[in-house]
């Protein structure tokens, strides 16, 4: 395939050191790819400098059009970019067809719509003698920094906003996983004039510190892990750059003695391991009421005993491997360090799988307690943990008591309860009798630690455009 950088509409290699971009089922080199140098780095910053004069300038409908251009197009190319985002992270081929790419589309589309229907506060005379009006401008030329998670997903919920509000990007995908980003780098180029979007590929350390410290860029976007984000604010703090965040999570799941048991099951085994659990909103800290403590973890371990991951036939899988040989032996330290506590039952999984990839087995934590590592610290894995509570001030508690704060759950009958818990708990989003679940009209974003940027809905238009007040004299 092509792997080409796209810097100011035209493309060309890396031309530094080449990373290894890996398979993850098979642990294989699929290609070796250059990163871009300091130089590439700096043409891409300048290109979308050039850029931002006329792109800023078109109308809503221009850029609506252009983003619903795009999204035809990964439509119509949705199976070649599902396959080879399976590819690269490893995930079953199906959910990466069937299960991002809809949304893929679905967020280039939300946002062409968006910009046409922004809206703000009326015009007005708040002085005598004078007009008052809010503008939303571009905040001008954005450093999007991707992870490896979803790679084709984040790149769409930081581009679709960002060029709906009038801004030119340069996008750095993570390094290990740029594949679709270059791929769709091509739809980009013919779709959008030159220098609207830039990608380059490299590591953090290098080429995305470049990016960020660059003081052509007025804005960074990152999702990635929380000790990133703090780099980001550091980097940003010299030119006061406006900073985009979205970090980390360790959602809280709190389980009533009224929920029906069987549905949570059901929902923690597709909610707590999609993806291999390699999800910020995973449902990956349990509270269960006392009451029904051993039935939902016995039901639990049963169900997730039976999660599919490294069929031959992947049409059956249900889960595919982490994304390194890295991300593993970290998932599989923080069972180990669980394990040695006396108080905590691995009920399934607990091990790494198979001899080439890079699998670990589906694992429950039972009996955590709430000082645990496993409950406090984001594990990024097919991990759960399971702990007992007394009553609903323990769970709220313990369920606001994390450095994290962007994605939560509670489940039960009782629809006041749930109401009131929901407003209680401190985290960007509150699922009641579900877990997981997103759409392009809500925002997703975080509080404490899990950063403060929203993606998706009208939300994210206001965080990748500026205010500003014009005032007109009579
Ligand atoms: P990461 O922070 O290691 O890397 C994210 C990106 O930042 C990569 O492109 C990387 O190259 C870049 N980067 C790293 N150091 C940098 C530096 N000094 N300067 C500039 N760029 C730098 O995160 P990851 O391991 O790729 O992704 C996993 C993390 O992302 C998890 O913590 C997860 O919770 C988080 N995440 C959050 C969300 C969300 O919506 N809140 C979504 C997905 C993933």
């Amino acid at each position: 395939m092509d792997t080409r950088l796209l810097i100011n509409g035209e493309f060309a290699d890396g031309t530094e050191t080449p990373e290894a971009i890996l398979n993850p089922r098979t642990g294989e080199t699929i290609l070796a790819l250059p990163e871009a140098s300091m130089d590439q780095v700096d043409a891409a910053v300048a290109g979308a400098r050039d850029a931002l004069a006329g792109w800023s300038r078109t109308t809503p409908a221009e850029r609506s059009a252009a983003l619903l251009r795009i999204a035809d197009r990964i439509e119509q190319e949705g199976e070649a970019f599902g396959r080879l985002e399976a590819l690269n992270c490893g995930k079953p081929v199906n959910a990466a067809i069937g299960d991002e790419i809809p949304a893929i589309v679905d967020t280039y589309r939300y946002f062409a719509g968006a910009v046409r229907n922004m809206h703000g506060p009326v015009a007005g005379e708040y002085l005598e003698g004078f007009t008052s009006m809010i503008r939303r401008d571009p905040v001008g030329v954005v450093a999007s920094v991707a992870p490896w998670n979803y790679p084709l997903m984040m790149m769409a919920w930081k581009l679709a906003p960002a060029l709906a509000g009038g801004n030119t990007v340069v996008f750095k995908p993570s390094e290990q996983t740029p594949l679709t980003a270059l791929k769709f780098a091509h739809i980009l180029a013919e779709e959008l004039p030159k220098g609207v979007v830039n990608i380059i590929t490299g590591r953090g350390e290098t080429v995305g510190n470049a990016l960020v410290t660059h003081k052509g860029v007025d804005m960074i976007s990152l999702t990635g892990d929380v000790a990133t984000g703090k780099k980001m604010l550091q980097a940003a703090s010299k030119t006061v750059k406006r900073t985009h965040l979205e970090l980390g999570g360790k959602a809280p799941v709190i389980v009533f003695d009224d929920a029906d048991i069987g549905e949570v099951v059901e929902g923690l085994r597709a909610f707590g391991y999609y993806n291999a659990g390699q999800d910020c909103t995973a449902a990956c800290r349990i509270y269960a009421s006392k009451k029904n403590y051993d039935n939902l973890v016995a039901d639990l371990t049963s169900a997730v005993s039976g999660i599919v991951f490294d069929n031959a036939d992947d049409s059956l899988n249900e889960m595919g491997p982490l994304i390194s040989s890295r991300q593993r032996d970290r998932v599989a330290s923080f069972v180990e360090r669980a394990r040695e506590l006396n108080h905590i039952e691995i009920t399934t999984g607990g091990s790494v799988q198979g001899s080439r990839g890079y699998y670990y087995a589906p694992t429950v934590v039972a009996g955590a307690l709430q000082n645990d590592e496993i409950v406090q610290r984001e594990v990024f894995g097919p991990v759960v943990s399971v702990t007992p509570f007394d009553d609903v001030d323990q769970a709220v508690a313990w369920a606001n008591d994390s450095d994290y704060g962007l994605a939560s759950s509670v489940w039960t009958k009782d629809i006041g309860r749930a109401m009131a818990t929901a407003a209680r708990l401190r985290y960007g989003a509150t699922w009641i009798n579900t877990h997981f679940m997103l759409t392009n009209e809500m925002p997703h974003g975080g509080l404490k630690s899990s950063g403060y940027g929203k993606d998706m809905s009208m939300y994210a238009l206001e965080d990748y455009t500026v205010a500003r007040h014009v005032m007109i004299k009579h």
